[in-house]
């Protein structure tokens, strides 16, 4: 159907992209027997590197090292079992066909051996038409580097520096970045003149990545990195090599399918600077990364947008049958600022990103990757593949951003009902006694969450299970997000957007729908509150409350009627009625003033 499209629209090429198409030889193949140009390497290496065990052969023989393991033809399981045993525990069972991370088992003992291997069988016949497998020792606190090689028609071959690619879930990549943190120019140039022996021995024309797996239990080096695999198509992760370069990877790619030389030489080709890309994934990291589906009612990134190369845009559905990979956000910095590390400095430009970020109508990783990539040890480029896996919980949890989203919403409320005419949202906050407190209710997937506003002479406070927390909202500037900070947590401001009707908070990468379920002035708990309020509209049948009067709490003041019932309204405290400002008769609105007590005169 691709190749008809293009003849029936006169495309004289084909580029694959990055998906399944762009590394399967018959595809390839198929394009160029219909006279068509196909942008990627020859079928030949495709093929060649196309199979994990092949490509090891390739690399062993050419002088790389791989990782120790079996690469054998006999594939029965005592064979398998016995060759896991002499390699020694824990190993991988990795498909012979696989990629995208599947096919892949990890088995720590020799027991659990034959049940991993099954199930990796079974997967890898379904996803690939092939269930031979390897076994490979498992490298313990690995890193995944990769060099990035291009080669041309005329047997010219360059490489465009490392990328660090460790931090991963599912075994798939999720943030990369370029260069490696902590690479030293020794361990670079065996990395990549590995990476250029491996191209050299297929020959390899267009865009091709040569992975590795590296020892990360200490500093990088020469001997600790290993031949994984090379992928014969352009990368997800292209960008950040691309920030760093000043090149463009696709333009490169179509001059070489064109016939042209590759526009620059080795000698011409410069490091410069970071770039560091987040994969913004429909997904639910806290349920195990389960692919979110459904329309794209929202998908902004920050006002001041960064590189984002998105496959979708507004309105769009994400469906189930394709990645969910959404788009790509991609900072880079290349001032060279001697107190500031460029990498720590896109690091924090891609934090702010994720931060901003909003999105509606599918669940991502954004706030996921936030907290990954603002944790100490990502800052000191300290990580291996393992990192997100064990801190996943860390990672995940949601409750105290709920929280903060309810005290924003909270706050950003108070502070438009004070700005308005409406007499009772009016909240001058004016007591002759005790501070001016408000209770919010939130409701959100059958869960509620209390906010207690407490208005004092500089600003707000807020009572969120018991402990006080100072809060104080900024309004956006420009057309960017609002803020508050908390007095608690006062590093760094925490930028929120609400959504109109519906009621959505956008804090910190993550989209919070609340159904607010009133307001009220009145402390729940009765302990502090001087405001007896109407809790919903309806006519006020009988004032037992006589102003200047010492009341019990519990005492009825006002009787109420609503819905067909009445209610009884009575003292949160004990006190003086310092006003009535109701009258028997008076129909009143939801949250109305009815009496006000003030402190008893000592
Ligand atoms: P795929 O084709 O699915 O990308 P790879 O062989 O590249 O498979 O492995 C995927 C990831 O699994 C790597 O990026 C690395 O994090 C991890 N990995 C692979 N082999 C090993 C190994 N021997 N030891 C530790 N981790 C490994
Ligand atoms: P904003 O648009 O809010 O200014 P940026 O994305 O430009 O945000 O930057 C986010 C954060 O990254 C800033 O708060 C700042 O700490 C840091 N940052 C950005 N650019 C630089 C720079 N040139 N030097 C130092 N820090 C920077
Ligand atoms: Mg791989």
């Amino acid at each position: 159907q691709l190749i008809a499209a293009a003849k029936k629209t006169g495309a004289e090429a084909s580029h694959p992209g990055y998906g399944f198409l762009s590394e399967n030889p018959d595809f390839a193949e198929a394009v160029i027997e219909a006279g068509l140009i196909w942008i990627g390497p020859t079928p030949d290496s495709i093929r060649a590197m196309g199979l994990k065990d092949e490509a090891k052969r390739i690399a062993e023989e050419a002088g790389v090292p791989v990782v120790p393991g079996y690469r054998g033809e006999a594939q029965d399981a005592k064979t398998l079992g016995a060759a896991a045993k002499e390699i020694g525990f824990p190993v991988l069972i990795k498909a012979v066909a696989g990629g995208g991370g599947r096919g892949i088992r990890e088995v720590t003992r020799a027991g659990e051996f034959a049940d991993a291997l099954a199930s990796a069988q079974r997967e890898a016949a379904a996803a690939f038409g092939d269930d031979r497998v390897i076994v490979e020792k498992l490298i313990a606190k690995p890193r995944h580097i990769e060099v990035q090689v291009f080669g041309d028609k005329h047997g010219n071959l360059v490489h465009l520096f490392e990328r660090d690619c460790s931090l991963q879930r599912r075994r798939q990549k999720v943030i990369e970045e370029a260069p490696a943190p902590g690479m030293t120019d020794e361990v670079r140039a065996a990395m990549t003149d590995a990476a250029l022996k491996v191209a050299r021995a297929v020959k390899y024309e267009n865009a091709g990545t040569v992975e590795y797996v590296v020892d990360g239990t200490g500093a990088l080096r020469t001997d600790g990195f290993f031949f994984l695999e090379m992928n014969t198509r352009l990368q997800v992760e292209h960008p950040v090599t691309e920030a760093v370069t000043g090149l463009d990877l696709v333009e490169w790619q179509f001059r070489v399918a064109a016939g042209e030389k590759l526009p620059k030489k080795q000698s011409e080709i410069e490091l410069n600077g970071h770039a560091i890309e987040a994969r913004l994934c429909a997904e639910d990291p806290a349920e195990g990364f389960r692919p979110s589906v459904g329309r794209l009612r929202m998908l902004r990134p920050r006002y001041e947008r960064p590189r984002f190369d998105a496959g979708f845009d507004e309105g769009d559905a994400i469906s189930s049958s394709y990645d969910s990979l959404i788009g790509k956000l991609i900072r880079s910095n290349n001032e060279q600022l001697a107190d500031d590390p460029d990498r720590d400095i896109c690091r924090r430009m891609l934090a702010h990103d994720l931060e901003c970020i909003r999105v509606l109508g599918v669940s991502t990783n954004a706030s996921y990757m936030l907290r990954a990539i603002t944790t100490p040890a990502f800052e000191r480029g300290e990580f291996h593949t393992g990192f997100l896996g064990d801190r996943h919980d860390e990672f995940t949890d949601k409750k105290d951003l709920r929280r903060i989203a309810a005290i924003a919403l909270a706050l950003k409320d108070a502070s438009e009902a004070a700005l308005t005419s409406d007499p009772w949202r009016a909240s001058d906050g004016w007591r002759s006694a005790a501070p001016s407190t408000m209770l919010w209710r939130f409701e959100q997937d059958d869960e509620s969450v209390d906010v207690v506003l407490e208005q004092t002479k500089t600003g707000w406070e807020t009572l969120l299970g018991g402990a006080r927390v100072g809060v104080r909202l900024q309004p956006p500037y420009r057309d960017g997000p609002h803020q508050i900070h908390l007095a608690s947590d006062d590093a760094r401001p925490l930028f929120f957007e609400c959504g109109g009707v519906e009621r959505v908070v956008f804090l910190q990468g993550e989209a919070f729908t609340f159904e607010p379920l009133g307001a009220s002035r009145e402390h729940a708990d009765g302990a502090g509150g001087d405001a007896v309020k109407a809790p919903l509209p309806g006519k006020v049948v009988a004032v037992s409350a006589k102003a200047g009067a010492r009341v019990k709490k519990g005492e009825a003041l006002v009787t109420l009627e609503a819905m067909k019932m009445e209610h009884a309204l009575k003292a949160p405290r004990d006190g003086v009625i310092a006003e009535i400002a109701v009258s028997a008769g008076a129909q009143v609105k939801e949250g109305a003033l009815l009496v006000r007590l003030e402190e008893e005169a000592a």
